[in-house]
């Protein structure tokens, strides 16, 4: 008989997610976390009085996981509480022009207005679409499985608007920005997010344009940092008697005639389950933990073509006065040329950007009791995306050069003077996102995603290779993401639920 019915190795999101689901449902369920703490990319630590949230910043999109919540059976409210964030963005122009979008439609109306009079038609149009499309189709898009054609098939037939949208996702993101919007400041503005999904405009599919408009449904943060996220959704599982244990490196699936049987620690334990879920990195699941002996050559083959995600360095950052900022985050823009510039002129070359682009997140502005009184945490991304790999050079030896370039970045461009008052500052380069998540490549949304490697092109969430492996997190369908992850972990576990027969 198995130790457990079934064993989650990470607990990022999604292994959270899949694992606190199947807990709920009467499944003895283990989470094993190498790290010391839960979250993975969504989380938290503490340093110098601080709290700095080590990866994602904000939430957008909550209705993955109040439908979480909701298929617990328990309310969000009395696990997580999320503060509203408006204005949305604060942005500061090439040429040093500042504007704020905030959450309210009709007033960021004004706002285009003000700097654009000629895309307010391409706003109100788009806009107008993407509401009707997230009205529509948010649960087909989210939290449908993805896994073959005929799903994709069957999802579109149950949402037959889903072809007036298929276009959108035909296209790239600069393509669709530049069909509704003229002006070069409002195309950067809503361009941006595409390397939110790990990729340039020129790269990134269209539908990443609808991240822009979902954000006016209200951007968050959960009091406490982000980790308040994966703690409450494990509290929520552990109320149903789920086990999660950190500090526990899972070095094998252990694998029988094509079969999941259970995992295999760095210190030698075996624990075997009925079923196995991988929320660590697709391709480090496949061929470092079961194994290419225990592949068919289709799926080493196949697996072996992904590429990792983008890493990027972080930059956090305590001081002792509160920052001339409007928002929770302030974007530094650049036309969307400057956009690819950056990948293809220096990221696909191997080598570190030096571009005014940035972006600095302020979440004392959400919760205060992040640092002393009287004192500010900054989370700070510029110069990226870098490579993992610098040309000639490697980041253990140039933190420090980076760490200057930073503060001299954030002064020029940001916050003057700004130097005198910092009492603490940390790069996470992408070794050290490697060392601390064991992220190959220190990728930070898992693997890449462009219109080739989206929805049924990901690896799927039951695998085709393994029997009774499942995967879930931002190597699977939706991609990297607090909202995608945590959808993917309600796929995951639904196919979990419907095969243990
Ligand atoms: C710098 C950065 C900024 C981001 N900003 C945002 C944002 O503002 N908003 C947003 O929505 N998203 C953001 N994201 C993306 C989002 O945080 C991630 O996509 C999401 O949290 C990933 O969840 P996951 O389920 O894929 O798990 P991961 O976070 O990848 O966690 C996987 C877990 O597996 C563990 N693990 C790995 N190997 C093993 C092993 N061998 N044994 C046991 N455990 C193992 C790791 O330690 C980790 O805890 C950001 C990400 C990063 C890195």
């Amino acid at each position: 008989m198995a130790d457990y019915d079934a064993i989650v190795i990470g607990a990022g999101l999604g292994g959270l997610t899949t694992a606190s689901l199947l807990a709920k449902n009467g499944f003895k369920t283990l989470v094993l976390e190498q790290s010391d703490i839960i979250g993975g990319c969504c989380s938290t630590y503490e340093a110098n009085g601080y709290k700095f949230d080590v990866g994602a910043s904000i939430v957008e999109i909550i209705h993955p996981m109040e439908r979480f919540f909701e298929l617990m059976g328990k309310k969000r409210e009395d696990y997580i509480e999320l503060v509203p964030c408006d204005p949305i963005y604060s942005f500061i122009t090439p040429d040093g022009q500042r504007f704020s979008y905030p959450t309210d439609i009709d007033e960021t109306t004004r706002v285009i207005e003000s700097i654009a009079p000629e895309d307010v038609e391409g706003w109100k149009e788009f806009s107008g679409l993407g509401f009707e499309m997230i009205d529509k189709m948010m649960d087909a898009m989210m939290l449908s499985p993805m896994k073959t054609l005929p799903e994709a098939m069957r999802m579109v037939i149950k949402n037959p608007d889903a072809m007036r949208f298929l276009p959108l996702l035909m296209r790239t993101h600069q393509a669709v920005t530049r069909k509704y919007y003229k002006n070069p400041i409002i195309q950067s503005s809503v361009a941006f997010q595409s390397y939110f999904a790990g990729a340039p405009p020129e790269i990134g599919s269209g539908i990443f344009g609808f991240i822009a408009l979902t954000e006016h449904m209200g951007i968050f943060y959960p009091r406490g940092g982000m980790i308040s996220i994966p703690e409450g959704m494990r509290q929520a599982g552990e109320d149903h008697g789920l086990e999660v244990r950190t500090g526990q490196k899972v070095e094998k699936i252990l694998v029988r005639d094509r079969s999941a049987q259970g995992v295999l620690l760095e210190d030698g334990t075996e624990i075997t389950s009925k079923f196995v879920v991988s929320n660590v990195n697709a391709k480090v699941a496949y061929l470092k933990m079961v194994g290419p002996e225990n592949l068919p050559r289709w799926a080493v083959k196949a697996i072996d073509s992904y590429r990792h995600s983008m890493p990027c360095p972080m930059i956090y950052v305590g001081m002792d006065t509160k920052p001339d900022l409007e928002a929770h985050h302030t974007v530094v823009t650049g036309s969307i040329d400057a956009m690819n510039k950056v990948w293809n002129d220096y990221y696909m070359r191997d080598l570190i950007p030096t571009t005014a682009m940035s972006l600095v997140c302020w979440p004392t502005e959400a919760d205060p009791s992040l640092a002393p009184e009287g004192h500010h945490v900054l989370n700070f991304l510029c110069n990226a995306p870098a490579p993992y790999a610098p040309l000639g050079d490697n980041w253990d030896r140039m933190k420090d050069w980076y760490r200057e370039e930073a503060i001299k970045s954030l002064e020029k461009h940001v916050l003057p003077g700004i130097r005198d008052h910092i009492t603490y500052m940390e790069v996470s380069t992408p070794l050290d996102f490697e060392r601390r998540l064991l992220s190959p490549q220190g990728s930070i949304y898992g693997l890449f995603s462009d219109m080739t490697s989206l929805a049924l092109f990901r690896p799927h969430a039951r695998s085709r290779a393994i029997r009774n492996l499942y995967l879930t997190g931002s190597s699977t369908h939706l991609g990297g993401g607090v909202p995608t992850t945590i959808a993917s972990g309600i796929i995951a576990s639904s196919y979990i639920l419907k095969d243990r027969g």
